[in-house]
């Protein structure tokens, strides 16, 4: 059926292809006005360049060719012409110079009364980061960390995120676009680590080359991963806005993501294993101050504990959000807030002891206070009106310690690049 529908339109097209040749031919002939249609210049950006070498913000000057053109453009959406096309009906009339940040999508369209719109040009900018102080309102031990970035990564959430999002995840670009969210991230912590190093370079984090204000020391016990240092990334998630239920068969975390999910501070979230032979319950040794580590091309993650993001405690034996998951459920600390934001009334959840067969059909376990074998439970929390799927931080059999998710998405997964 589809198929059909398909060639029909396909035909429909040719045909007014043809027409239009016709108009062409008809208007020579009588030297009357031409009916072709021009189409207006796309747009240009000034500068030209997409990787800045030094940091930002950058102002860009939009450009286009065709005199008396106006000109839409959007950082977190397609814009489009109005009606007469001399305005905007997504996206704001360009009239100066807009400034850019690192991971800025700009996106933008020229349009004229009488012409065809142009093409929308899209940049993604990114921008060197000079990542060498913190807010002062920001120390190690904060209770409040996680409210400030480090410097020139900014927060910048479209005001069509749900609340759940907008309100609370930070140190990161998220917006909507289509039926996804969109989550990019440079992935710096906004919290000192023993992994960051005074260069934007992967190697060894020598005793000369720790950051001066962002280096801290293992906690006591711990080792360090190899010579892996912190490195700034262009983390790009693109997650269902609307997340569905998987059926049949589950997508595994292990699938080879680049990451499984972000956490509300703008950090990649990986899966409940680590890279044989080694087990992630001896890797966690090699976690920093703040249950994070990066990998061996710098991706700072967190496969467990993400201490301190909420608003008060030191680890997530709470109900604080933690992030969200490549298929769009949010992720919660060990307890649910039971749909309030008072902590006295949480609820103390019991991990499911069993493992994932990877099928939906095998996931048992779930009620009000228990999870199943992926980490979640459909229930409804401060975030969610009405009664929805989510996953909490949780004793994972496979890692053998609490782990943000487990073997298998719950959802149908989105993409995520790098
Ligand atoms: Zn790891
Ligand atoms: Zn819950």
């Amino acid at each position: 059926m589809k198929t059909t529908i398909l060639a029909i339109t396909a035909m429909a097209i040719l045909a007014i292809s043809g027409c239009s040749s016709s108009d062409s031919t008809a208007t020579t002939n009588t030297t009357t006005t031409s009916t072709t249609t021009t189409t207006t210049s796309t747009p240009t950006y000034t500068p030209s360049v997409s990787a800045f070498s030094t940091a930002g913000p950058h102002n860009i000057t939009i450009s286009t060719t065709t005199s008396g053109a106006a000109i839409c453009y959007s950082t977190s959406a397609t814009p489009v012409c109005n009606a007469a096309k001399t305005g905007c009906t997504t996206g704001t009339l360009y009239s100066a110079a807009v400034s850019v940040s690192n991971a800025t999508n700009l996106r933008a369209i020229a349009c004229k009364s009488g012409n065809n719109d142009s093409s929308v040009k899209t940049v993604t900018y990114s921008m060197s980061q000079t990542y060498g102080t913190l807010s002062a309102s920001v120390t190690p031990t904060s209770a409040t960390l996680g409210a400030t970035c480090i410097d020139s990564v900014n927060t910048t959430m479209d005001a069509a995120l749900p609340a759940a999002i907008r309100d609370n995840f930070k140190c990161q670009t998220a917006y909507v676009n289509g039926a996804n969210n969109v989550f990019k991230s440079v992935n710096m912590p906004n919290h000192v680590s023993f992994y960051y190093c005074s260069l934007i370079s992967a190697g060894a984090c020598a005793v000369d080359k720790r950051n001066a204000t962002l280096w801290a020391a293992l906690p006591s016990g711990n080792t360090s991963a190899g010579t892996n240092t912190i490195f700034v990334q262009n983390l790009e998630f693109t997650i269902p806005a609307t997340p569905t239920l998987k059926t049949g068969t589950l997508t595994g975390t292990q699938n080879g993501y680049v990451a499984v999910g972000v956490t509300v501070n703008g950090l990649a979230i990986f899966n409940n294993a680590a890279a044989p032979p080694d087990t992630l319950a001896a890797e966690a040794a090699t976690f920093d101050g703040f249950d994070g580590h990066p990998q061996n091309a710098g991706v700072y993650h967190h496969h467990a504990g993400v201490r301190k993001v909420g608003a008060s405690g030191t680890d997530n034996n709470d109900a604080n959000l933690i992030g969200i998951a490549l298929d769009g459920y949010l992720i919660y600390g060990k307890k649910c807030d039971n749909a309030t934001a008072t902590t006295a009334d949480d609820i103390t959840l019991t991990a499911s002891t069993g493992t994932s067969d990877g099928s939906a059909a095998g996931i048992t376990g779930a009620s009000a206070t228990t999870l199943d074998q992926l980490h979640g439970h459909t229930t409804t929390t401060r975030h969610l009106g009405t009664a929805t799927y989510h996953y909490h931080m949780a004793l994972d059999p496979t890692a053998t310690i609490d782990t943000l998710l487990g073997s298998y998405f719950r959802g149908v997964a989105g993409t995520i690049t790098n």
